[in-house]
């Protein structure tokens, strides 16, 4: 046994310092970015950001909307062949660059994910994902995946250490998910005691992944717009939200009414939910490892995202800096004992 007694840190630690600026509105500052990836050829431009592969979040009708604001969906895993055909027929060429297709690492999900690349080979961005990126099994698809599919972009989670970034970018991906409990409705620091910090997980696997040219999302434990700056600011080149984009009424799960009220139902990928729906219960050997929840119905997904756009071109405008690109380079984390007053939030 050994003790590391470094402190590491989450998003509530710490608050971004302001630093004088010649930007005069928020106006000024770009929020897109422009990538060349680490194994294929290809390169994307958009809005760094993606709603997450959970079947309450990462639907059809969330990438259609998304997409035109030039934001990633990495759609959910769930959906059969026949609704994948109908939703790619319909959406705009152009956008299908938007969209990354969800596997796991199973026999069944590559021969689904065979099937949905051969019918739409315009699609370039692969999820491979799973809750565990450190086993070997997992490594072993991942280089199975990258010989099959050379020149598609290889998004592989979720790790929270330098050295399983490498190894994942050595393997054949281009893209780390980084992230292991700080998810809104995961219970995997409660049931097993594993995770780390997100805040410092982004900031040593971002240094990690860009000493090999490769790349990496921030994946789970933004609650709000300030939290995305935050993952941005530690160097996250991506940053992927599920509890901030549920409850939409682009988002799945059940709309409910109570005493007029109206709610939605939001799950983690491994909740008994989840695993009832999805693989007929949870099995003897596991735990559920996520969250049921009801969370207020928010409305449209595009209010919720231009809050997060604008919060993100106020925290560049704090900082100097005129485009996200330089955020990171631009931030001084301060670590902080508060957050913001809360003497009028319910
Ligand atoms: P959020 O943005 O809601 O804080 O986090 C979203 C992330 O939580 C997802 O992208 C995924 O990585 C993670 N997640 C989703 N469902 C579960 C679950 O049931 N258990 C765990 N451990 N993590 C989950």
């Amino acid at each position: 046994m050994r003790i590391e007694t470094d402190l590491k840190l989450g998003f509530k630690d710490v608050m971004i310092r302001p630093k004088r600026s010649t930007l005069s509105s928020r106006a000024e500052v770009t929020l897109e970015r422009n990538f060349n990836f680490l194994h294929s050829s290809t390169s994307w431009s958009g809005l760094p950001i993606f709603a997450a592969n959970m079947d309450t979040v990462g639907t059809f009708e969330m990438a259609k909307v998304l997409a035109k604001e030039k934001i990633f969906t990495a759609i959910h895993k769930h959906y059969t062949i026949a609704e994948w055909n109908t939703f790619l027929d319909a959406l705009a060429p152009e956008l299908f660059q938007y969209i990354a297709v969800s596997t796991g690492t199973g026999k069944n999900d590559a021969k689904k994910l065979r099937d949905i690349l051969d019918g739409h080979p315009s699609l370039q961005f692969i999820c491979i994902d799973v809750a565990n990126g450190y086993s070997e099994h997992f490594v072993n698809f991942l280089k199975e995946t990258r010989k099959e599919y050379p020149d598609k972009v290889i998004i592989a989670g979720n790790v929270v250490t330098g050295e399983m970034v490498e190894e994942l970018l050595l393997a054949g991906a281009d893209i780390i998910k980084v992230g292991i409990g700080p998810g809104s409705v995961c219970t995997t620091r409660v049931k097993t005691g594993v995770g780390y910090p997100q805040l410092s997980a982004i900031i040593e696997c971002a240094d990690a992944a860009h000493g090999l040219g490769g790349h990496i999302i921030s994946d789970g434990g933004c609650v709000t717009p300030g939290d995305v700056a935050k993952a941005f600011g530690a160097g996250a080149d991506f940053v992927m939200l599920g509890g901030m984009l549920a409850g939409h009424e682009e988002s799945g799960g059940e709309l409910v009414e109570v005493d007029g009220n109206k709610f939605k139902q939001f799950y983690g990928m491994s909740s008994t939910t989840a695993m009832n729906k999805h693989v007929g219960g949870v099995a003897d050997y596991r735990a559920s490892e996520g969250k049921t929840v009801t969370i207020a119905y928010k409305g449209k997904v595009l209010h919720t995202i231009m809050d997060i756009l604008g919060g993100l071109r106020s925290t560049c405008t704090y900082v100097g800096a005129s485009r996200l690109k330089e955020l990171t380079k631009r931030t001084t984390f301060i670590r902080v004992s508060e957050q913001e007053n809360r003497i009028y939030t319910e």
